[in-house]
């Protein structure tokens, strides 16, 4: 039964009202139904390093298969903290002020049910990871976007200020930005501080894609400008850095009343989660310490490929800065929107891509972006780009 029908059969709850299926959910059906290849949910063909999957092996061997301590194992805990001391110079106590969740999502989830009330404003980045609008609706928040724009989706202090007023608990930040590719500056990170502090918010900031970030550029996390340690909750997890998305182990990071607050909603969430990839991703950590760079330096080389090859098929990309994900504009190709296109593009060229519409609170801002993933082998991207360069992309009239 389709989600209005639900409603109108009086059976699904209000909270969910207006929030649709995942676009990636959607997308990746498309591609398995069509047989298409598939550019769109970020997820590598490739897994990651054998050893971290040889420490999962040990340790369902082992014994390792009951309930873990809610936080999160300990092996795991201290290496989060070692994480973020080795790479940021953070400091943290890994009893009081790092939390395992299950995936960043469940990070997000639980930060939002534990720190936001019904009718608290929370200031978001626009396009938004989608999760991002069911979670705060869920936890009964004010949704106020703060909008990157085309073409270099920087982000603007005025529109910031625009959306920060009396009612803002929460501002949700992702750098590196999925899906604009874009990594903040530290100039525009000691903005969104100078607000933060002004206003009294908490930030939550998810940096998923902070090992992802190419030639000249630097992920700065939010949490070590002056002033941000006490109001900053991090979140990231094993699945882009390590490539395990299935995985879904991620972890948050701060100090312990806001770690609290969300290790309030996880524990009835989840309670805790999966016992044996806890080690095994504590053993990536510390032990496969390069591996993100290597992912790096081989996604910067794929990411050059896509956009390229984009641009040969006439769609011209916005470079990204991080992440794997490119973004172009379909407008000049004549379609009502980026959802049309997106439907038709397996029939028209064997390919599947991410309508952006679903990111965006301003329609027109997202109507036509396409999100294509560059977390592939190099010849899925050529053999994806061989043949949108060789398909009619025009809409037919
Ligand atoms: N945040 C962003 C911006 C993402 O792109 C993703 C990717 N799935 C997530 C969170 C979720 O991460 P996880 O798979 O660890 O739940
Ligand atoms: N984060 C990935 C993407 O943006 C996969 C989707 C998901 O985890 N829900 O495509």
């Amino acid at each position: 039964m389709a989600a209005d029908a639900r409603r109108q059969a009086g059976r699904q709850a209000r909270r969910l009202d207006g929030i649709p299926p995942t676009i990636f959910t959607r997308m990746s059906a498309l591609a398995t139904l069509t047989g298409a290849l598939n550019l769109g949910q970020g997820f590598p063909d490739e897994d990651g390093p054998a050893s971290v999957v040889e420490a999962a092996r040990q340790a369902l061997a082992e014994g390792c298969n009951q309930y873990a301590p809610g936080p999160g194992v300990p092996e795991l805990r201290e290496a989060v903290a070692r994480h973020q001391q080795r790479h940021y110079g953070i400091d943290l106590d890994p009893d009081t002020e790092v939390v395992v969740t299950t995936g960043a999502t469940e990070g997000i989830a639980a930060a939002l049910l534990g720190l936001v009330d019904p009718g608290d404003e929370v200031a978001v980045l626009e396009p938004y990871y989608d999760s991002y609008l069911a979670m705060i609706q869920m936890a009964g928040g004010v949704r106020r976007p703060v909008t990157l724009r085309a073409p270099d989706f920087r982000l603007d202090e005025a529109a910031l200020r625009a959306a920060v007023g009396p009612r803002t608990k929460v501002l949700l930040l992702n750098t590196p930005h999925n899906p604009t590719g874009t990594v903040l500056t530290r100039e525009e990170l000691a903005v969104v501080a100078e607000v933060a502090v002004e206003h009294d918010l908490v930030v939550v900031t998810d940096e998923v894609y902070e090992h992802l970030v190419f030639t000249g550029h630097e992920h700065v996390p939010l949490a070590t400008l002056p002033g941000m340690r006490e109001r900053t909750l991090t979140l990231s997890s094993v699945g882009k850095s390590w490539s395990f998305t299935g995985w879904k182990v991620g972890w948050a990071t701060g100090p312990a009343d806001l770690v609290g607050a969300l290790l309030g909603a996880k524990q009835w969430l989840t309670f805790t989660s999966g016992a044996p990839l806890q080690p095994a991703v504590a053993h990536a950590l510390d032990a496969e310490r390069g591996w993100p760079a290597q992912l790096r330096d081989s996604l910067e080389r794929r990411r050059d490929l896509l956009v390229t090859g984009l641009g040969e098929a006439g769609l011209t990309a916005y470079t990204p800065e991080g992440t794997y994900f490119a973004l172009t504009d379909v407008a000049h190709l004549g379609w009502a929107d980026a959802t049309a296109f997106c439907e038709a593009l397996p029939g028209l060229a064997g390919v599947v891509a991410i309508p952006c519409q679903a990111f965006y609170d301003d329609a027109d801002e997202g109507r036509h972006l396409v999100r294509w993933a560059f977390c592939k082998q190099p010849d899925v991207i050529r053999e994806g780009v061989r043949r949108l360069a060789a398909a009619e992309l025009r809409a037919t009239p």
